[in-house]
């Protein structure tokens, strides 16, 4: 076995498992999985964590990041999505060094593991060079987190093109494959993120898809994002005819996606995610689970961004939960109608945060649950916070996603190994700080002398009731 054998005792203990359930017991880790779940388990040689007072829930999965933007922190407050594009891939991007890359992953991955986040999809579309790809996959390694790392085809605007065209691209993405990632069974695989189709052409597209495939990897596409002056159509137009959807692609936003289109989607078997708060902000729309749902998809979500947003994913679960409940409840409420209960259960977003998104990145037999045989990838939440005191103790799953933050996290393991204890990381903060307000402080500067991110201040014009005029 050569590894510790972890008793967890007397947690609150929401598996997300149809069969388990929720209930009040012990996790027996062995061997980087999960052994057993249920009362009064005995294993005398195991270290024992007490976990009185602690809901034990699967590590969050968060199923679209774009993790090196760490180094851009807020940086979009007040932008839309055009704004986005300009300020961030086009003016930013350029900006990173490959240290800076590594530095702004590893942050990145241990603010996720800080936040109960175990399991991230990374769309890393930021890879000017091959050094940047090598220092993005060190990153999130270095961190202890568990990863779909997708490589993005695209190249940075206004970068210098080391990969030549497409092709060269995926020579140098089968050569990575070939000296990082090996089978399926690894904490981070290799998956790949096609061009998005407003910024390239579709046979472009096309190629893209296949090799990835040819590779083995998993697909995660920007799709259907925004409407760019008109509906997108990219699944009715391109990705549907040419064939290139199925159970292995993950696709994010779909804000302006049409019935048939949709329709398209669940045919194919391919899986959706949705980040609730940059849509909302950016000029998304609502996020789509509620239209998701209705067609009996199982809707990952995702935090997208910190150079907006924080990492936090409960919050996002929960302003995902609370856009649907709004969207529900609004035509009735022009109705004039008494509105009783509510359109979705708190529960459902949980399992968007944990067996969803685990299906959804297809690491759906070792994560997302807490049930013997899958991965020790789980988290202690901290009950008897002073945030926490007057629950009852019932309806847990309720209770975290409404009330749950990373300041309650206590414990992380990711493969049976601690990367939380007590409410702190065991990964040493004090080099990384320095090695990030080097990059933070590189990025900027480099920016500024470029002209800056290109997008206007409108915060001047902002009138009392604080509308842009
Ligand atoms: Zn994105």
């Amino acid at each position: 076995m050569g590894e510790q054998r972890l008793l967890i005792t007397d947690a609150v203990i929401v598996t997300m498992d149809e069969t388990l359930g929720d209930l009040e017991g012990d996790i027996l880790v062995e061997d980087r999985r999960i052994r057993a779940i249920g009362r009064g388990l005995a294993a005398e040689d195991a270290v024992r964590i007490d976990a009185r007072g602690r809901i034990a829930i699967p590590g969050l999965i968060d199923c679209h990041r774009h993790v090196w933007q760490t180094a851009l922190r807020s940086v979009t407050a007040n932008w839309s999505l055009m704004d986005y594009v300009r300020g961030i891939r086009t003016a930013a991007g350029p900006a990173f060094r490959p240290e800076d890359i590594h530095a702004a992953q590893l942050a990145g991955a241990l603010e996720m593991l800080n936040a109960g986040v175990t399991t991230v999809v990374d769309y890393s579309h930021d890879l000017l060079t091959p050094d940047h790809a090598w220092e993005a996959v060190r990153g999130l390694e270095e961190s202890g987190i568990r990863a779909l790392w997708c490589a993005g085809f695209n190249t940075p605007p206004g970068s210098e093109n080391r990969f030549g065209d497409t092709t060269g691209k995926a020579t140098f993405f089968r050569e990575l494959a070939r000296a990082r990632f090996s089978g399926t069974g690894g904490r981070i695989l290799l998956g790949i993120a096609p061009e998005e189709l407003p910024l390239s052409t579709a046979d472009a597209v096309e190629q893209q898809y296949r090799f990835a495939r040819e590779l083995g990897a998993r697909i995660t596409h920007h799709v259907n994002s925004a409407p760019f002056g008109r509906p997108p159509l990219e699944i009715a137009e391109e990705l549907g005819p040419r064939g290139l959807l199925g159970p292995d692609v993950l696709l994010v936003h779909m804000n302006c996606t049409n019935d048939d289109e949709w329709r398209a989607v669940v045919e194919s078997g391919a899986s959706v995610v949705f980040t609730p708060e940059t849509e909302l902000q950016m000029g998304m729309g609502f996020p789509s689970t509620r239209r998701a749902r209705s067609l009996g998809l199982r809707p990952a979500i995702g935090a997208d961004i910190v150079s907006n947003n924080s990492g936090d994913l409960f919050f996002q679960l929960r302003l995902a939960l609370q856009a649907e409940r709004a969207q529900a409840n609004e035509p009735r409420l022009r109705e004039s109608e008494i509105i009783e209960g509510t359109s979705v259960p708190a529960r459902q977003a949980l399992a968007w945060g944990t067996v969803h998104g685990a299906e959804a990145c297809g690491m759906a037999d070792r994560v997302g649950r807490l049930a013997p045989g899958m991965a020790a990838d789980l988290v202690l939440l901290d009950a008897e916070d002073v945030g926490m005191l007057g629950w009852s103790g019932r309806d847990a799953a309720d209770h975290v996603v409404l009330q749950a933050h990373p300041g309650l996290v206590d414990t992380v393991l990711v493969d049976g190994r601690f990367l939380k204890r007590d409410g702190r990381l065991v990964a040493d903060l004090e080099p990384l700080r320095q090695r990030m307000s080097e990059t933070t402080e590189h990025v900027a500067r480099t920016i500024e002398a470029a002209g800056g991110f290109g997008v206007a201040d409108r915060s001047a014009g902002w009138d009392e009731a604080g509308e842009t005029p």
